[in-house]
């Protein structure tokens, strides 16, 4: 004697996915931003938040914010990075080194 529970197999509802279950776009805020070398495309971590950045920048096509005030923790080539697209090597190789001018 079989008997087929046919009829307690229905839909459940309210137990499908919800729209609410979106993941957020994982993006590491650490406080650090990525800058390519245009140069050599390289790209070099920079120790800057988004926000400083995004603070520097407003002040900066304003006439104000000197990076080397509004950023004053980083180094001499990490701002160049930022300013000109240029790392230190490649800064060096582009410019060069007075000393080498033997004229
Ligand atoms: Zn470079």
């Amino acid at each position: 004697m079989v008997r087929r529970l046919s009829g307690a197999q229905g839909r459940i509802d309210g137990v499908g996915p919800s729209m609410a279950d979106r993941t957020p776009v994982s993006g590491e805020r650490g406080g650090n931003m990525l800058f390519k070398c245009r140069w050599c495309l390289k790209e070099e971590d920079v120790p800057v938040t988004q926000e400083q950045y995004d603070s520097w920048s407003a002040g900066r096509t304003s006439g104000g914010a000197y990076i080397q005030d509004a950023l004053p923790f980083l180094t001499p080539e990490q701002r160049e990075l930022i300013l000109t697209q240029t790392c230190g090597r490649c800064f060096d190789e582009t410019f060069g080194d007075p000393d080498d001018a033997d004229v």
